[in-house]
């Protein structure tokens, strides 16, 4: 789908993800912020060679700019990417990861405790504005963290999850304690059927490119 861009719709009710996320934090998060992207991005596409790309197509193609007008583009197009993704990481769903992503975990991290500890760290450690990711490489999974819009899908890599660490995300409920909103979030809401899947989207990708 290229521009004009929409906000996605929520995957769940704004009140769903209480007492972790707050409707209030929900609906500034969604509508204020998210929207906003979506909107920016649309007015700064318009008339551009980036008018008719897909919106993972632009921040592909933003990913490195130099010029500040793309780079603005890139910034307000990773957020739009960024935060549908972030919507579909959380879930008051329980959920698991499925035996392939759970033996990865084991594999790669020693097990689902050990990869959330690492999560934590890695949005602990992101010094101001960011995102903390679980990240898949044919097959092999790992954490990362990034600055601001930025995104590892920019460079290719398949994300599984991920969780935002800006200030907006957690202020009105935790206020400063970004650990506390980390140890909430990862413990409690991740959407393990969608980190799943997206394992397995890679697995499909990876194959189809063999044969
Ligand atoms: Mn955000």
């Amino acid at each position: 789908m290229a521009a004009p861009f929409k906000l996605a719709p929520l995957p769940w009710d704004e009140d769903a993800l209480e007492p972790v996320i707050s409707a209030k934090t929900l609906s500034f998060h969604y509508h204020k912020h998210h929207q906003t992207y979506v909107d920016t991005l649309n007015k700064l596409v318009e008339g551009t060679k980036f008018a008719d790309m897909k919106l993972e197509q632009i921040v592909q193609a933003t990913g490195d700019a130099k010029d500040a007008a793309e780079k603005k583009i890139f910034n307000n197009a990773g957020q739009v990417w960024n935060h549908d993704f972030y919507w579909r990481s959380l879930t008051p769903a329980k959920t698991q990861p499925d035996a392939k992503l759970s033996s990865a975990i084991a594999r790669d991290f020693g097990g689902v405790d050990a990869l959330i500890a690492k999560l934590a760290e890695a949005g602990k450690d992101q010094f101001g504005s960011g995102w903390a990711w679980l990240v898949s490489k044919n097959g092999t999974l790992s954490v990362e963290k990034t600055p601001n819009a930025e995104t590892p899908m920019a460079k290719g890599t398949n994300c599984l999850l991920t969780v935002d660490v800006w200030e907006h995300a957690y202020y009105l409920d935790y206020q400063n304690a970004r650990p506390k909103y980390l140890e909430a979030v990862l413990g409690r809401i991740l959407n393990w059927d969608f980190a799943s899947a997206n394992l397995g989207k890679e697995d499909r990708a990876v194959r189809a490119a063999a044969e």
